[in-house]
């Protein structure tokens, strides 16, 4: 980026940008349920028109397979949108709530109302996905949007800017390309809302600036996801689908890919000879060279995941894998077995294609290891072992759970999506990203008939004994049945 370019989306223009958005807002236009419907079409129309210009722009940034980049980003858009589509009106409409016997007699609901402005900032793994996905729920609930897609994904992030321009409300969408610089600028403003998809550090960046408005966030981060492999599995299925969860989405660049696994001693050396097998047959014998598998995104993570296998601690525990293609940024599926608890790879995210798997004595000790460190975003359990499985959902702490499969509790839009303490603040997927974007707003009605004047002062102890007898339960549910007769 040049001088020239700097200067032209600064503090000024973020400024401006913000400025006519929330004169759009005000307008009222974003509101409609007929506007919100339109934009999402939009947004369906994108697909259908550009799938292929999607695909390549995704291979030209990560190398992603095209029927990866379809199962991964494009089908969960598509999802989004349609189940979004459905449920609109219904989550639109205001909720009817019960009335207590404090404001009888009253009716109550609850008002979705969208906040205004808000800015959305997004990352570059899945950067179609990311990006858009929070933007339907945005535009679902009513508001004006700024999306800043990652630097780090250049190709998918200029077609996302272009076809947000050709296709949807240039008045009450924008799309703001750029990097730490344009991202500062804009974090300075006043938004109603902040969601980040990002890693840590940043996230306390963006939550510092949103701080100093009371700007609301949703924080989406990373984190050390584990997976707890017990004996009593089908070792083959097993297998099949850690490597789907790990090596098959994105080459482990992905927040909920498993990034450790946790198994016994004695189990251990079955395992690996399964992951070994498949693996194989996944891609190949020499999978430097298979095509089913993503690239690491640029030179800066090629060589920070170098430096995670070139840690002296981690030094002859590689088990499988470990070549790297540096030209073509591609790192083969590599297992290490019992690298120890200091070493650099079991202390950052890894985001890439190495699996350390762990020994422990019982997967219990291993659930505890988790619940002693930052919690993660996922946290995955093989076993047919139905106390196993019930310890697991009772005793581990995560952002999701997920048994027997790893990562795909994505896929389900009836279920929120997201961290919980290092690993982020607040959900989305489906309803939970349109109520991400919505302020619930309390509406109490009342009439002016049944004034009761014992609430009103001169207060006596009278007022105050009859108060106590009609606050209590008993007279409350009397009254309801009372009026259900
Ligand atoms: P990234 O480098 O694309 O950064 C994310 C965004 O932050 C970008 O838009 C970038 O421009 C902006 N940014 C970077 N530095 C900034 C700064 N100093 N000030 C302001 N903005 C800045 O992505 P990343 O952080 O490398 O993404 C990987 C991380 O994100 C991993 O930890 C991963 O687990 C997590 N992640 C989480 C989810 C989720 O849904 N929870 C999804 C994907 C990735």
């Amino acid at each position: 980026m040049d001088l020239t370019e700097k200067d032209v989306f600064g503090v000024d223009a973020a400024a401006s940008l913000v400025k006519n958005l929330r004169g759009t807002f005000a307008t009222g236009k974003t509101k409609s349920y007929e506007w919100r419907v339109s934009q999402l079409n939009a947004l369906m129309t994108i697909i259908t028109n550009h799938e292929k210009d999607i695909t390549d722009a995704l291979q030209s940034d990560l190398g992603k397979p095209v029927m990866e980049a379809f199962i991964s980003e494009l089908s969960l858009f598509i999802t989004s949108v349609r189940f979004t589509l459905k449920g609109l009106k219904s989550w639109m409409m205001p909720e009817k709530v019960k009335s207590t016997v404090t404001s009888f007699p009253s009716s109550a609901e609850i008002v979705p109302e969208p906040l205004g402005v808000v800015l959305i900032i997004s990352a570059w793994n899945y950067p179609f996905l990311l990006s858009l996905d929070p933007v339907v729920g945005a535009i679902a609930a009513g508001n004006t949007v700024v999306l800043k897609p990652s630097e780090v994904s250049p190709a998918t992030s200029a077609l996302i800017s272009k076809l947000v321009l050709q296709y949807m409300d240039g008045s009450a969408v924008k799309v703001v390309e750029g990097s730490v610089h344009e991202t500062t600028a804009l974090l300075e403003q006043k938004w109603d809302k902040i969601f980040y998809t990002g890693n840590g550090k940043v996230g306390r960046i963006v939550m510092a600036a949103a701080a100093k408005h009371l700007t609301p966030v949703s924080l989406e981060l990373g984190g050390k996801c584990p997976a707890f492999i017990d004996s009593d599995i089908d070792l083959k299925v097993a297998a099949r689908r850690i490597i789907a969860g790990k090596w098959g989405l994105n080459s482990g660049q992905t927040c909920i890919s498993a990034d450790h696994l946790y198994t016994t001693k004695s189990f251990a050396p079955k395992l690996i000879d399964a992951l070994k097998s498949e693996l194989n047959k996944f891609f190949g014998s020499d999978p430097l060279k298979s095509e089913d598998m993503s690239r690491i995104v640029n030179d800066k993570h090629f060589a920070r995941l170098r430096r995670l296998l070139e840690d002296e601690k981690v030094s002859g525990k590689i088990v499988h894998g470990g070549e790297l293609d540096e030209k073509n940024l591609k790192i083969s599926p590599t297992i290490l077995l019992d690298v120890p608890e200091d070493s650099l790879i079991m202390n950052e995210e890894i985001f890439g294609p190495l699996l350390p798997i762990i020994t422990i004595e019982s997967l219990q000790e291993a659930f505890y290891l988790t619940n002693a460190k930052d919690k993660p975003l996922a946290a995955y359990l093989f076993s047919n072992n139905k106390k196993l499985k019930e310890e697991f959902i009772e005793n581990v702490s995560a952002g999701g759970l997920v048994i027997n499969d790893v990562g795909l509790h994505v896929c389900n839009p009836h279920l929120p999506f997201g961290g919980v303490g290092e690993s982020g603040i607040g959900g989305y997927h489906g309803k939970f990203t349109f109520d991400a974007f919505s302020h619930k707003k309390a509406v109490l009605k009342r009439v002016f008939f049944g004034d009761a004047s014992i609430r009103y002062p001169p207060y006596t102890p009278g007022k105050l004994k009859t108060m106590r007898v009609l606050l209590s339960d008993g007279f409350f549910n009397m009254i309801r049945e009372f009026f259900k007769a």
